[in-house]
């Protein structure tokens, strides 16, 4: 797949949308104006709109936009999967030239889409967007994620570019490189780093939602982060181990101690105190290791099943280019 010659003529947009009735109609607009502007450059131009199971009216606002815009395809799923899963349903249907993701919301601005696209002339195959300020999102948010972004640089091999979500030009090849990763628990952030090829990242103003509430509440994000540690380190197993050796450590010293003592100066009956507190201290380090365990075991079982990542309610490609075009 390495040896796809770079092609240059085409460019299709892809959002994942959960619940965004209210975000879409004010965001194609902007989406069309790019739209035209990559058709300006030369570009045969499309968007594809996946719809991620959503429970409010969607389906019918993209149905109603498609209607309008030959350049809109749509995609929807049949239930919510979760945007990692919506984004490689919509990244598996791309056919030809390359992909730019972007949130639904309005967050990740249509309007870089020429720097974008001079970067991938340039020959990079992955052109990322990285947030320079985030507005609208509380000092909670955005300590957690810096935090998370630092323990993540220092547990994965592969790099993990900090402060870049998933909006990101990626030219053919390192899509064809990506839907080779068929892994169910899909950290994509990590598997963009994974891939490797040529990055560059273009700093942007990270702007508040045009609409609803971020899908992304604290326990999701937590489990989130936790998928990302555990997709892409081991580290966490490592530290158990060394935990484990430091903890059996210090108890063969004790038990030594014990013995010596009972052998030197006789066994009066005492000593609870100190037998609860190793028993006790013995089995929390157990249980965490074990939960540790757990975790990864959890998603292997995961992966063994070998589950589809999505399934697919309905496929209506985008039809045709826009009249303005030629
Ligand atoms: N999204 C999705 N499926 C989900 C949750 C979210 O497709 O299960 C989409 C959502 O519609 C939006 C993007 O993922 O386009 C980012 O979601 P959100 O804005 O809630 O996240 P945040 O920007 O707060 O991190
Ligand atoms: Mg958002």
């Amino acid at each position: 797949m390495q040896d796809i010659a770079p092609q240059h003529d085409c460019l299709t947009l892809v959002i994942a949308a959960y619940n965004e009735a209210d975000a879409l109609p004010a965001l194609q607009p902007r989406i069309a104006a790019a739209l035209d502007l990559a058709e300006s450059e030369g570009l045969e131009a499309r968007v594809l709109y996946i719809d991620d199971g959503s429970r409010d009216a969607t389906w019918d606002v993209l149905r109603g936009l498609a209607a309008r815009d030959p350049r809109i395809g749509l995609l929807r799923l049949s239930r919510n999967f979760g945007k990692e899963a919506a984004l490689t349903a919509g990244l598996d249907r791309i056919e030809r030239g390359a992909a730019l993701i972007l949130d639904a919301d309005g967050q990740d601005p249509p309007e870089l889409l020429p720097q974008f696209i001079a970067k991938w002339r340039e020959g990079f195959d992955d052109v990322h967007g990285t947030r320079l300020e985030r507005d609208g999102e509380g000092l909670l948010k955005r300590a957690t994620a810096h935090g998370f972004y630092r323990v993540m640089g220092m547990l994965s091999k592969t790099p993990v570019p900090r402060d870049t979500g998933d909006f990101r030009l990626l030219s053919p090849r390192a899509l064809a490189a990506l839907r080779e990763l068929r892994e169910r628990h899909r950290f994509m952030k990590g598997l963009f780093g994974w891939i490797g090829f040529n990055q560059v990242a273009i700093p942007y103003h990270r702007e508040a939602r045009l609409a609803g509430r971020s899908k992304f509440g604290f326990w999701k994000l937590w489990n989130f982060a936790l998928e990302g540690i555990t997709s892409f380190s081991t580290a966490p197993l490592r530290a158990a181990t060394y935990l484990g050796i430091a903890t059996a450590f210090v108890a063969f010293v004790y038990g030594a101690w014990v013995i010596a003592k009972a052998l030197l100066w006789g066994d009066p009956v005492a000593g609870w105190p100190t037998m609860m507190a190793v028993i006790l201290f013995l089995g929390g380090v157990q249980l965490v290791a074990l939960g540790l365990i757990g975790e990864y075991l959890g998603r292997l079982y995961e992966e063994s099943k070998q589950r589809p990542l999505y399934l697919v309610d309905s496929w209506l490609p985008a039809t045709g280019v826009s009249s303005q075009r030629h």
